[in-house]
């Protein structure tokens, strides 16, 4: 596998190193192209000076006659051949005395140096080297060196040498600092990449409380919080599911013992078969029956599967038949059952049988947390908004109040949710599994209306459900 760190490594360095190769052939161009005319110049300055001083000696003499004698005197380098023709084209000096005499054009001379006095030409100076020269086009050949190209001497090639080596050099060195920087760089951008690949494998072998450490702020860092937040839900996820199975094993195995210790005392002749043991096998499987049936309900309406027949419904006629099939209940504990109608309720688009679920819920909840002698109200109504409760459409409000022991404000948050009970050693006779509420709480949801309670220990609670008097 290519690892990032070897592409990215890779392409940094292909970039210095084109940048820097580029950067130095570009300098190496300038630098010889500006020395060669610094040379070039000076050339010619030479020339020109040597060609003034000729040009005074002709003003002095009026003829070239003895020039060949003080060439020597002339401020020229040893290095360098000057030739002097007059201005018919006869060599008349030359510092290497091998012309003198001799025609310009029979030797191959051309393009020399105008020698001027007094505003006149009088002859024309060519410059010739023995080594390798910068000539101004004064080689006329010679040399066996092309006119248009021009030529370092040795000492300058040497200092335009120098020169690029220590471009290469400099060169090399930027690249070997680029390297060093580079790698850095990428193992400083590759090292989150590594942190959340590992991350994501622990996680994957089931580490859910497994974080990756966020150190930096950029998007990287952004990745690796919501990696984290990810892992986080995904902790909780299992948690919860793993509670749910604790849950739902515990609250089986209740019922499942007591028919089971029944039948074996049956079995074993220790109870009767009679109607009184009969009787609670019936009561214990009917638990069961209940439990299956609302995790079932549940789970069908949190997955948002549960299939709701919605039809205009008069939810007062609705809350008497509840109360009706509530009676005998509440007579055995002596307790009051009410209904407040406040005003006219129009009717409402609810899934009748899951409202009838609800409200029985609490109706059931409200009876058995009430003590003997008090009483338990309905009551249904309607707002056209509640913003201490985010009710903003029109809806209806029924409230199922009890005179009971009211909730303590610690267990408040919890109530709603699945298999919580504030009691957790009450039997089951008197309490269910800590599912009415979370189903109760779902339905209305599903219906898009909002759950809430309201207590005060020691005086009783109040539920309050509100619907949407629109239809969903
Ligand atoms: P359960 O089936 O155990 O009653 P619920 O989900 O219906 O579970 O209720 C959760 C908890 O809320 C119960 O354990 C109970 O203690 C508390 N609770 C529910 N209704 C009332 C009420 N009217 N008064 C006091 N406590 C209540």
């Amino acid at each position: 596998m290519r690892s990032l760190s070897w592409k990215l490594g890779g392409a940094l360095l292909l970039m210095v190193v084109v940048s820097v190769g580029m950067m130095a052939y570009i300098t190496n161009l300038s630098t010889t192209r500006e020395f060669r005319q610094y040379i070039s110049h000076g050339n010619m300055m030479y020339t020109q000076s040597v060609g003034d001083s000729l040009g005074q000696f002709y003003l002095q003499e009026q003829a070239w006659a003895g020039i060949q004698g003080i060439l020597g005197n002339l401020p020229m380098s040893e290095n360098d051949r000057f030739i002097i023709a007059d201005i018919s084209g006869v060599i008349v000096g030359d510092t290497a005395g091998e012309w003198l005499g001799k025609a310009v054009n029979e030797v191959g001379l051309d393009n020399g140096t105008p020698i001027v006095a007094s505003a006149k030409e009088v002859g024309t100076l060519y410059l010739l080297s023995s080594g390798p020269m910068m000539g101004m086009g004064h080689m006329g050949g010679q040399g066996g060196l092309p006119s248009s190209m021009p030529m370092f001497d040795i000492a300058e090639q040497d200092f335009l040498n120098r020169i690029n080596r220590s471009l290469w050099l400099s060169g090399l060195i930027a690249v070997a600092v680029a390297l060093v920087a580079g790698l850095i760089l990428t193992r400083q951008i590759t090292r989150p990449i590594r942190a959340l690949t590992k991350g994501a494998s622990q996680i994957a072998k089931g580490e859910l409380g497994y974080r990756v450490k966020v150190d930096s702020k950029d998007e990287l860092g952004s990745l690796a919080q919501s990696f984290n937040a990810m892992a986080y839900s995904l902790d909780r996820s299992e948690q919860a599911r793993q509670r749910l199975i604790a849950d739902i094993a515990h609250e089986l195995r209740t019922p499942l013992t007591v028919i089971e210790g029944t039948i074996d005392g049956i079995l074993d002749d220790v109870f009767k078969p009679d109607h009184e043991h009969l009787i609670s096998i019936k009561e214990q499987t009917a638990l069961l029956t209940r439990l299956i049936g609302d995790l079932r309900d549940l789970s069908l309406v949190e997955s948002g599967q549960l299939k709701l027949e919605f039809a205009p419904t008069n939810i007062v006629d609705l809350v008497r038949r509840k109360l009706s099939q509530a009676e005998l209940r509440a007579r055995e504990k002596d307790v009051q059952l009410k209904l407040s109608v406040s005003q006219e309720v129009p009717d409402v688009s609810v899934d009748p049988a899951r409202m009838e679920q609800v409200i029985a819920n609490l109706m059931t909840n409200a009876i058995r947390h009430t003590p003997v002698g008090g009483s338990v109200t309905v009551s249904i109504g309607t707002v056209t908004g509640d913003s201490s409760h985010q009710i903003e459409k029109p809806s209806l409000i029924i409230s199922v109040a009890d005179t009971g022991e009211g909730i303590a404000p610690e267990h408040l948050p919890n109530i709603f949710e699945r298999f919580y009970r504030v009691e957790h050693s009450r039997s089951r006779s008197e309490g269910g599994a800590g599912l009415g509420l979370a189903i109760v709480k779902q339905m209305v949801q599903a219906h898009g209306g909002k759950v809430w309670v309201e207590t005060e220990p020691g005086k009783g609670s109040r539920f309050y459900i509100a619907l949407p008097l629109t239809a969903q």
